[in-house]
């Protein structure tokens, strides 16, 4: 009897906390709690210094840069968290996906609306920055021995698109297409191709046009106007749903219609990698081999990543290496 007493006290404890949270949410007001990372203890005012990083994180990880080697610089700058201990994977993942910092109200994972609090990211950007981390294709994980290799999960399989990977064929190592087998390339050759084209397309005397903001016409404008507008669709439909004019089942067809809609359209809106900080240094040395050298593999696949698509088909038969098959598409 005690018992059952006791889980009834709990669970109307945790239902009348859940219907606290939610109305602070549907107010746009912050929950309580530590202070999240950016922001000063009364949750609304942006701390500037934390905002600058949270900037130049999603920068990074919209250039396709891993969050390790992020956190890790950001550790080695001193640049800790809000509790001021270094940054972990899970710790700066969760600070990244939060949509606070774009200035939205999020309730159980689902944007509820506009906070009463600014935006440190525009929206666009912080969408654009929860896709890349929520991406099943993200290639975050070193293969055997602790390395991800220059064109892993980059270089696709020019039969059947598939990513390509190193794997070990006897002695030597190549990039194989691992979903369905299609070719094999030695790794170490195609690699050094590759960095030579980077080297030189980045040695030409008109090499800073690369780092000029690409021109798309205002489609990226478009396609968040459109995204905004399937939102709102799906806010009606929800309160339609709440105010009792369509049925479960009825929302969970227009939800189901609307969602992948609204995942297609944030994509297209997504703003581009900003150019100049991934480029920039290189651009600007005197010697592109050897500042490309000097730069870690992380930053290496990204820019590899920003400049170009490489799409690998199978070589001509015979011994040696041939650079027969092997498109590069620059973007
Ligand atoms: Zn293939």
């Amino acid at each position: 009897m005690l018992g059952a007493t006791a889980r009834y006290e709990s669970e109307h404890k945790a239902a009348r906390i859940r219907r606290k949270l939610a109305e602070n949410a549907a107010a746009g007001k912050p929950h309580g709690g530590h202070r999240p990372y950016g922001w000063e203890p009364d949750r609304l005012t942006v701390r500037e210094s934390e905002a600058a990083v949270i900037r130049e994180a999603a920068s990074r990880v919209l250039a396709g840069e891993p969050l390790r080697s992020i956190f890790r610089d950001l550790n080695s700058r001193g640049l800790h968290n809000a509790t001021g201990k270094p940054w972990t994977h899970p710790t700066f993942r969760n600070v990244l996906l939060h949509a606070r910092h774009a200035g939205l109200r999020e309730h159980n994972g689902q944007e509820i609306g506009v906070a009463a609090w600014p935006a440190i990211v525009p929206p666009e950007t912080w969408r654009a920055v929860r896709r890349v981390l929520n991406s099943p294709d993200r290639v975050t994980t070193p293969g055997r021995g602790g390395r991800l290799h220059l064109l892993s999960g980059i270089a696709v399989c020019g039969v059947c698109g598939a990513p390509l990977r190193v794997g070990h064929s006897k002695s030597t190592e190549a990039y194989r297409c691992m979903a369905s087998g299609c070719l094999s390339r030695h790794r170490e050759r195609l690699e050094e191709y590759v960095e030579a084209v980077v080297i030189a397309r980045l040695s030409r005397p008109d090499a800073a046009s690369l780092l000029a903001p690409e021109d798309d016409g205002g489609e990226r404008e478009r396609a968040a106007q459109a995204a905004e507008r399937v939102r709102q669709r799906l806010d009606e439909a929800a309160a339609s749903f709440a105010a009792g004019v369509i049925t479960a089942r009825q929302l969970a067809t227009i939800t189901g219609q609307l969602r992948p809609e609204l995942a297609a359209l944030e994509a297209a809106a997504a703003p581009p990698p900003d150019r100049a900080s991934v480029l920039g240094e290189l651009v600007s040395s005197e010697d592109v081999a050897q500042a490309w050298d000097n730069l870690s593999p992380d930053a290496r696949r990204t820019v590899v990543r920003l400049l170009m698509e490489i799409k690998v088909s199978r070589g001509r038969r015979g011994p040696g290496f041939s650079t027969d098959g092997i498109e590069i598409i620059w973007r």
